[in-house]
C-alpha cells in the first residue's frame, strides 16, 4: 500500500491511477477465461527487507537486517488510508475483490501481539487496543468499496511462535473482522520467523486444515484453507470432510497451470504436482531471481520458454530416464519427434528413485508418476533395462542423440576406502545394504543431509501421518497453548542409530542447502541428535573406525560403518566418441556438469534443449 509497507526496495506497491493501469492487463486476462480475481494487499512492517520499515514498536525481527522505526499514531492513521486507496484503486484495475495480509507475522500481525507490540496508546496495551488495526483497515475498507466488492482478510489463525495470539484471541478477532465487513477468511499458518515448517515437502498435506475446521465452528462467512494442499484427491477431502468451504493454493499453479482444467476433467494423473522443494520458487524471490518452478521451469518463463510443434519431425534418442532425460524426452515428444528414451535401470527416474526414500521426501514419487503418464500420452518408445552403448549409438540412425546419464559418486582416495565397514550413499539407499548402531557420514552436501535424515528415521515417516508430525514440532492440537506451541515440548521418535556428520570445510552445516528449507533439516538432525563434526581432514579408515584430523589432533571415531556422501562426477564416457564419429549429440543435467547439480537444473536443461531440436 505504501513505500514504507515495501518487502523489499522498490518491490510492487499500488498506490497511484498510474499503478493501477498496469494491473488492467493481468485483471483483463483473467477475466476474458472466466476468472475471477483479488488483490493480496500485504504491508510487510518489520520484515521489510529495506531501511525505511516500520511496526507497532521500533523492534528488530530475527530474519531481517532493518530495524523498523516505531509508526506514530498519525503515521497509523495515514498507513489506514494508504491500504483504503490501495483497494480503491484495485476497483481501478479491475480487480473484483481484495485480501488483507494479516498473517503470516507482517504489520498487522505485529500490532496484534505483545510479542511485537509493546505501545502504551490506543494501538498498543490490552488486546481491544492490538486488535484495532485489522478492524479499522476492514470496516474503512468496506465503506470506501461498497458492498459488492470482495474483501478477504487473511487472518492468523495459529502464529506458531511465543507470545502471538491466543486461540480465544484469534477467534475473538475473526468474529470482529466478519462484523467490520469481510466477505471471507482465509487461513494463515505460522509467522515467517516461526522455527516450524508450515509449507515445505516434509510437512504432511493438507497438515493444518483442522485448524480452519475449528474456526468454522464460530464464523459464518466463508473460510478458506490452505497450505500443503497440492492435489484435487487432497482438496476434495478437505472440503467434503467440512474442515473449509473453500481452498487456496498458489505452487501448484506454478508447477502445473492446468491444473484446474485437468481436476475438473478427472485428469489429476496428468497433473504436474507441486513437490514442496521451494527451489525454483521461494529460494529464488529470497535471492532477487525470477521465481520459476523446478518441476516446470517455463513457469514465468511464458515468454521465452515455448513447446511448439515442430515442422521438422526428427528421430531422437535420449539416453537416461532420470529428470533431464524424461524433461527432454517427454517435451521432445510433446513437439513431435519420435522419441526413444532407454535407461539401464529396470523403472525410470534417476536419483530421484533414490530421493524419494528419504523420509519426507515422498512426493518426489508424484513427479515420477507425471513423467509416466506423459511417456504414455506423448507416445515416447521407452526402453527399459537397456544400457547403451558407443556402438549402439554409432549404428543407429537417430538424428539427435541427447546424454543424460547422470553421474558417478566421487571415489576418495582414503587409507582404508575399500574396508567393508564403508558403504556409498547408494549401497545404503538403493541396495539397503544394512547399516550399524554408530555410523559417520562423510560429507554434508544434500545427500549427506539426507543419508543421515535416512538413517536417523525408522518406521513411517511423519510426513504421512498429521498427528505424529504435529506432535514432533510440538504443535497443541487443542490450541490451548498460546499461538499453538508455547510450553509444548516436541515428542519425536529417538534415533535408531548414533550419526556423526563429517566436513573438511569451515563454515556452518547445511550452509548450501536451500534458504527456506536447510533451517529445517538442521533442526531435525540436531533433534536426533547428530553430531556435526567440521573443519577435519580425513586420515583413514580400518577395524576401529574413522580417523581423522581436527585442529591438528588425531582422533578416531570408533564407528561399525563409514557412509561416503562427497559429491558426484558427471558420467559421459559416450559424449567424446559421439562427437568425434560427428553425430548429433547434446549432453544434459550432471552427466554435463555434476558440481552444484540438482533435480531443478536438470530438468531445466532438458526442458531448454527439447524446445529447440
Ligand atoms: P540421474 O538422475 O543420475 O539419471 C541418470 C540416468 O541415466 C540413470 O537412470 C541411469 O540408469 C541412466 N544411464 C546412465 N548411463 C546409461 C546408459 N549408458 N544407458 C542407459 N541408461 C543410462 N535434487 C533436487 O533438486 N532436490 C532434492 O531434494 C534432491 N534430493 C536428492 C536426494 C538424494 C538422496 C539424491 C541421491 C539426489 C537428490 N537430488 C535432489 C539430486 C537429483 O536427484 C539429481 O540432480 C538428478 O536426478 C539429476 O538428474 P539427471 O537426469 O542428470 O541424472
Ligand atoms: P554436494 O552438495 O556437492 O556435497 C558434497 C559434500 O562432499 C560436501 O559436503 C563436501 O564437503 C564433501 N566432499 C567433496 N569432495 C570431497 C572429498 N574429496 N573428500 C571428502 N569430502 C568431500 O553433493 P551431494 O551431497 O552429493 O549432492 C549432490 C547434488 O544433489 C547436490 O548438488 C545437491 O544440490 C543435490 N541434492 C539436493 C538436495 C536438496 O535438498 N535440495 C538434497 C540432496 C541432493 P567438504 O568439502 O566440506 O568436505
Ligand atoms: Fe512447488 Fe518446488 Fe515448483 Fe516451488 S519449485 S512450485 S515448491 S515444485
Amino acid at each position: 500500500p505504501n513505500i514504507q509497507g515495501w518487502t523489499a526496495p522498490f518491490s510492487a506497491r499500488m498506490s497511484t491511477k498510474k499503478h493501477a493501469k498496469h494491473h488492467q492487463k493481468i485483471t483483463e486476462a483473467v477475466h476474458k477465461e472466466g476468472g475471477k480475481i483479488c488483490m493480496q494487499i500485504l504491508h510487510s512492517g518489520r520484515y521489510g527487507y529495506h531501511p525505511f520499515n516500520v511496526s507497532a514498536s521500533a523492534i528488530k525481527s530475527p530474519i531481517t537486517p532493518f530495524k523498523p522505526f516505531k509508526l506514530r499514531e498519525s503515521g497509523i492513521k495515514r498507513t489506514i488510508r494508504d491500504f483504503v486507496n490501495c483497494a480503491k484503486l484495485s476497483k481501478v484495475a479491475g480487480y473484483d475483490g481484495i485480501e488483507i495480509m494479516g498473517s503470516e507475522g507482517y504489520l498487522i500481525n505485529q500490532f496484534i501481539t505483545k510479542r511485537t507490540n509493546k505501545r502504551s496508546d490506543s494501538w498498543g496495551g490490552n488486546y481491544e487496543n492490538r486488535m484495532r488495526l485489522p478492524i479499522e483497515l476492514v470496516k474503512q475498507t468496506r465503506e470506501a468499496v461498497g458492498k459488492e466488492f470482495i474483501i478477504i482478510y487473511r487472518l492468523s489463525m495459529l502464529d506458531l511462535v511465543e507470545k502471538g495470539s491466543s486461540w480465544e484471541e484469534v477467534v475473538q478477532l475473526g468474529k470482529e473482522i466478519e462484523k467490520a465487513g469481510a466477505t471471507i477468511i482465509n487461513t494463515g499458518i505460522g509467522w515467517h520467523e516461526a522455527r516450524i515448517p508450515t509449507i515445505a515437502t516434509s510437512v504432511p498435506r493438507a497438515a493444518f486444515t483442522w485448524v480452519t475446521k475449528k474456526m468454522k465452528e464460530e464464523i459464518k462467512i466463508p473460510l478458506v484453507t490452505s497450505n500443503r494442499i497440492n492435489m484435487p484427491e487432497t482438496a476434495e477431502k478437505v472440503l467434503a470432510e467440512g474442515d473449509a468451504d473453500m481452498i487456496s493454493m498458489a505452487r501448484p499453479f506454478l508447477a502445473d497451470p492446468e491444473w484446474v482444467n485437468k481436476a475438473e476433467a478427472d485428469k489429476s494423473d496428468e497433473i504436474n504436482t507441486c513437490i514442496g522443494c521451494n527451489q525454483a520458487c521461494l529460494d529464488h524471490v529470497f535471492q532477487q531471481k525470477v521465481a520459476s518452478c523446478l518441476v516446470n521451469p517455463r513457469a514465468c518463463h511464458e515468454t521465452e520458454l515455448n513447446y511448439n510443434l515442430t515442422d521438422n519431425k526428427k528421430k531422437v534418442a535420449v539416453v537416461g530416464a532420470g529428470p533431464a532425460g524424461l524433461a527432454a524426452a517427454t517435451i521432445a515428444a510433446q513437439r513431435g519427434h519420435n522419441v526413444t528414451l532407454f535407461d539401464a535401470d529396470k523403472e525410470i527416474g534417476g536419483q530421484f528413485n533414490i530421493a524419494k526414500q528419504i523420509p519426507g521426501k515422498e512426493e518426489f514419487y508424484e513427479t515420477l508418476r507425471y513423467f509416466k503418464k506423459q511417456i504414455e500420452l506423448h507416445k515416447v518408445n521407452l526402453k527399459l533395462n537397456t544400457r547403451v552403448s558407443l556402438d549402439d549409438l554409432k549404428k543407429s540412425d537417430f538424428e539427435e542423440i541427447v546424454l543424460a546419464t547422470g553421474i558417478k559418486p566421487r571415489e576418495l582416495k582414503i587409507e582404508g576406502i575399500n574396508h567393508q565397514k564403508v558403504l556409498s550413499y547408494i549401497d545404503v539407499l538403493k541396495d539397503k545394504k544394512p547399516v550399524g548402531k554408530r555410523v559417520a557420514v562423510i560429507g554434508a552436501g544434500g545427500i549427506g543431509f539426507d543419508v543421515s535424515e535416512y538413517l536417523t528415521h525408522e518406521g513411517e515417516a511423519t510426513s504421512q501421518n498429521i498427528d505424529a508430525w504435529l506432535k514432533e514440532w510440538g504443535i497443541d492440537k487443542t490450541l490451548e497453548a498460546r499461538a499453538g506451541i508455547e510450553n509444548i515440548k516436541p515428542e519425536f521418535e529417538a534415533s535408531p542409530r548414533e550419526v556423526f556428520m563429517f566436513k573438511r570445510s569451515k563454515g556452518k552445516f547445511g550452509g548450501n542447502l536451500g534458504k527456506t528449507t536447510g533451517w529445517i533439516h538442521r533442526s531435525t538432525l540436531k533433534k536426533k541428535k547428530v553430531q556435526f563434526i567440521g573443519e577435519v581432514s580425513y586420515t583413514k579408515i580400518d577395524d576401529k573406525g574413522l580417523h581423522y584430523t581436527q585442529n591438528e589432533e588425531q582422533k578416531v571415531l570408533e564407528v561399525d560403518n563409514v557412509v561416503i556422501c562427497a559429491g558426484q562426477v558427471p558420467f559421459k564416457e559416450l559424449y567424446q566418441p559421439l562427437l568425434d564419429a560427428n553425430k548429433s549429440v547434446h549432453v544434459i543435467g550432471g552427466a554435463d556438469f555434476a558440481s552444484e547439480l540438482d533435480a531443478k537444473r536438470a530438468i531445466n536443461q532438458g526442458a531448454r534443449l527439447a524446445a529447440k531440436i
